[in-house]
């Protein structure tokens, strides 16, 4: 999968990277290429117009880095994108346990009164089965999980049969098959048997059919309704393309998705499928079946995907760093500035820019648990971003030197400033004593010095 895509990206990416200095006329160009390769994947239209958007509309406002080329900050902002489109990196426990990424688990929800029923939904020939018993023998290896399987299939001639088979093969115990039984009683004596015996996790391999159909729908919400999965897995083929992707709509508006596993992603598929498939749906892709075998299962991760069409990893970690060195820089700066005790108005003003950038106010008090009442209280004070834009207006209306040495603002230059931003005297004098008070806080700082800083629990 992806094959065709990355081919055609690399090459836009390509000559766009070789480039020293970007015109807009290049990034409209270079994105017209990845509209039509993302088209030519089979990604839907609304989900290639979004991110082309998206893409621009980063692109153009942002500040260019030093050390790299725009070029290559383009082709972060896509990678970024990509990842987004996606569905964003996911904090798995494994990864932050240290754990080597092949032996991490498969991040289901299992967190419910053992047994956790596992709810697996699909069109027949998707893979729903084979899938059953490769997540039902990944939680018995990796996560010592007791994992019992039930066909529900009462349709399909030796469905049963077929799960029981593999079940075998897997070293998977199946529930014992009664005929004649219906599936939501399949589904019940499943539950009763995985509770009785001690099992952690039932897996549920309900009846495919060749389309979505009214029939299949309401035999798999009545299975849902008597279970309470705390997963429902659709099966999807990414070989069908845009088909799964409205399979997958259907699914989650009748039944309720907690994710999705695309299989045949190690076919010929040309991705358009696994790329749309978030952005429709909004139902996160969680594994991904890569073969026949009972072994080939891999976890979905939205940055390893990206970075497998885009290609160009080395490039995307080079911005990575560009930007992490800026940081640094400011902070340093900054640090410098609290050490030395002085605070002009331009100091003001590029915190007051540094903050909006990272999402001003509510984005940065959003970042913090716990704050939703200070939140409100800033709401009723009136201290949001427009806020600091106006501040922003009023220190551009000032000259250098009134910047640099604030004291000279007397009360004519203060009507000045007020008529050049806009604003009124009471705000000019109001963002005059804000200054003062963090000046104020800087000489502080200063004396204090680094223990002192450190004992009072400043940074
Ligand atoms: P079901 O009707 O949805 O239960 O589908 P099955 O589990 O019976 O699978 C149908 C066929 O697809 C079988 O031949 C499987 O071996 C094959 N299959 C399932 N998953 C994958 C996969 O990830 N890659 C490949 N290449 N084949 C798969």
């Amino acid at each position: 999968m992806f094959e065709s895509l990355q081919e055609r990206l690399s090459g836009v990416f390509d000559r766009l990277t070789r480039r020293g200095a970007l015109s807009e006329e290049d990034v409209s160009v270079a994105l017209r290429e990845v509209r039509v390769a993302l088209l030519e994947a089979d990604v839907a239209l609304p989900v290639v117009k979004d991110f082309v958007a998206a893409v621009k509309e980063k692109a153009v406002g942002q500040e260019v880095l030093r050390s790299v080329t725009p070029g290559q900050q383009v082709v972060k902002i896509v990678h970024d994108e990509l990842v987004a489109m996606l569905g964003g990196v996911a904090e798995d426990e494994g990864a932050q346990a240290g754990q080597p990424f092949e032996l991490r688990g498969l991040g289901l929800n299992l967190n419910v009164t053992p047994p956790a029923p596992i709810l697996m939904v699909g069109l027949q020939g998707s893979g729903k089965t084979t899938t059953t018993a490769k997540i039902a023998k990944r939680l018995a290896e990796r996560e010592k999980k007791k994992v019992l399987m039930a066909s529900l299939d009462v349709r399909r001639p030796a469905a049963q049969e077929q799960l029981a088979l593999l079940g075998i093969q897997a070293g998977i115990a199946t529930l014992p098959i009664v005929p004649g039984e219906t599936p939501v009683k399949i589904a019940k004596r499943a539950l009763q048997t995985g509770a009785l015996e001690g099992y952690d996790v039932v897996m549920l391999d309900t009846a495919g059919r060749l389309a979505i159909d009214e029939a299949l729908m309401a035999e798999v919400a009545a299975v849902r309704d008597a279970t309470k999965p705390s997963e429902t897995l659709l099966v999807a083929d990414a070989m069908t393309g845009q088909d799964a992707v409205n399979v997958a709509t259907a699914f989650k508006d009748k039944v309720g998705l907690s994710g999705i596993v695309l299989t045949r992603v190690d076919g010929d598929a040309r991705g358009g499928a696994a790329l749309s498939m978030r952005a429709v749906t909004g139902c996160p892709i969680k594994l991904l079946g890569t073969g026949e075998q009972i072994d080939k299962l891999e976890t979905f991760h939205a940055d390893r995907i990206a970075g497998r069409i885009l290609g160009m990893g080395d490039v995307v970690s080079l911005v990575e760093k560009a930007a992490e060195t800026i940081e640094q820089d400011e902070a340093e700066k900054l640090a410098k500035k609290m050490q030395s005790g002085k605070f002009d108005l331009d100091d003001l003003a590029s915190q007051l820019k540094q903050l909006l950038k990272m999402g001003g106010l509510s984005g940065l008090m959003g970042m913090l648990p716990g704050v939703g009442k200070i939140k409100n209280q800033m709401k009723d004070a009136k201290i949001d971003d427009s806020m600091i834009k106006r501040q922003l207006a009023i220190l551009s209306s000032m000259t250098k030197e009134e910047r640099r040495r604030p004291e000279i603002i007397k009360a004519s230059r203060k009507v000045r400033i007020s008529k050049g931003a806009g604003a009124t005297v009471q705000e000019v004098n109001k963002l005059m004593k804000q200054h003062q008070e963090a000046a104020r806080m800087m000489k502080q700082v200063k004396k204090m010095g680094k223990k002192g800083m450190m004992r009072h629990g400043l940074p």
